[in-house]
């Protein structure tokens, strides 16, 4: 095969500290070496896609707080969720030309990758060829949201209830959205950053209502939107909006703790963050469940949860939507967009094609 020799990759230069807002400027991108001599188990990839996360803000801090994330060092490759081509393989199950995807996948067009219990081929049979699905809907984020809903949501169809969601236009509440109508849920409201994010949820998406958090009152608009009150409150926000939702919701009702972003510049806080004394006394007083959910959790459904999802969106039951930046380059430019609002739907960096 064919390959350039010269190679580039993403460097973590600094952190934005504990309470920081990540800039572009933390990032930087250099020449390296294009690696060479591939050593017994390892593969030579080439990076196609790669996915930039909420969560990765702490992984800028020197402590995650989290045992499954180490934290990014400085002056070395960033690395996070992707998919790549295999180019070498020194390993007995992966052949040249196979799709792999990744959750430790370096920031780096060329690499020699170590396969580990969060690496896996990508099926085509699922994505086709429209790979950085497998980092969207048919993966993290569409898991995330299938089986969150699934686990935590207590839906129980045809009873009419009432979901809202916060983060409503991102990758995870999107697909949430769609999803809890697919599962049964007769109301779904969604809550998200700018009006042309509001019409989308609403005109193409199939949300009944979607509120406008930075210009409208978040308090007002749920009222009117929920007259029943709110049965299931899909959070990927936490602070302010999630206390409001909270005041809304139903006695025995259900929150689905998928996220805290308005609070990842403070994660020195534990994590879930700590309620406000009188959201935590509703909560009590109305038998609201509010248990942690992390996706990770369930890995053993995630092959049903991705031919599931795969097969909703091949009979045209929900639409993806991803902003696709270009460049590796731009991965962190990506990723500080992604945190401040810039992404419709799954944030993607296209890196190459295969
Ligand atoms: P998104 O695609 O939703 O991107 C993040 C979005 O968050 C932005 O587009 C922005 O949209 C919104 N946002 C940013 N800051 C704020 C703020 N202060 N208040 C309200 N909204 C804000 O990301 P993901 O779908 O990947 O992740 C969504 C959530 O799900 C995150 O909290 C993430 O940590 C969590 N997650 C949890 C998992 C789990 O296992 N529990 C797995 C995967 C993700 P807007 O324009 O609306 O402001």
């Amino acid at each position: 095969m064919q390959v350039s020799k010269s190679n580039k990759r993403v460097t973590l230069r600094s952190r934005p500290g504990d309470s920081g807002v990540t800039a572009v400027e933390n990032f930087a991108t250099e020449e390296c070496p294009y690696p060479t001599d591939l050593p017994d188990g390892k593969l030579l990839v080439k990076t196609l896609c790669l996915s930039v996360d909420p969560y990765m803000r702490s992984r800028l801090n020197e402590k995650t707080r989290a045992a499954y994330m180490l934290p990014w060092k400085v002056g070395h490759t960033v690395d996070g969720g992707g998919v790549a081509l295999v180019l070498e393989s020194k390993h007995d199950c992966y052949q040249p030309g196979d799709i792999i995807q990744s959750f430790n996948l370096p920031w780096q067009l060329y690499s020699q990758v170590e396969v580990n219990q969060y690496f896996s081929k990508v099926e085509k049979s699922l994505v086709g060829d429209h790979y950085s699905l497998a980092v969207g809907a048919i993966g993290m984020p569409g898991l995330t949201s299938l089986l969150g809903i699934k686990h935590k949501g207590g839906v129980v169809p045809g009873t009419n209830q009432t979901m809202v969601i916060s983060g409503a236009a991102g990758a995870c509440g999107s697909l949430a959205g769609q999803i809890a109508r697919i599962l049964g849920c007769g109301h779904v409201v969604g809550i998200c950053g700018t009006d042309a994010k509001c019409s989308m949820l609403t005109e193409e998406l199939g949300f009944d209502v979607a509120i406008n958090y930075k210009t409208q009152n978040v308090e007002e608009r749920l009222k009117a939107a929920c007259p029943a009150g709110v049965d299931i409150y899909f959070d990927n926000v936490g602070g302010e909006i999630s206390d409001t939702v909270i005041m809304k919701m139903n006695k025995d009702s259900n929150i689905i703790l998928c996220g805290q972003i308005s609070m990842y510049n403070n994660l020195h806080r534990d994590y879930p963050p700590l309620l406000a004394d009188n959201i935590a006394q509703r909560v009590k007083d109305f038998n609201i469940k509010r248990e942690r959910f992390v996706v990770l959790t369930y890995a053993e459904e995630f092959p049903e949860g991705l031919v599931q999802l795969a097969t909703w969106i091949r009979e045209g039951k929900f639409k993806v939507k991803e902003t696709v930046t270009e460049g590796l380059e731009n991965t962190g430019a990506a990723f500080v967009s992604m945190m401040s609002g810039g992404n419709v739907g799954k944030q993607i960096v296209h890196v190459a094609d295969p």
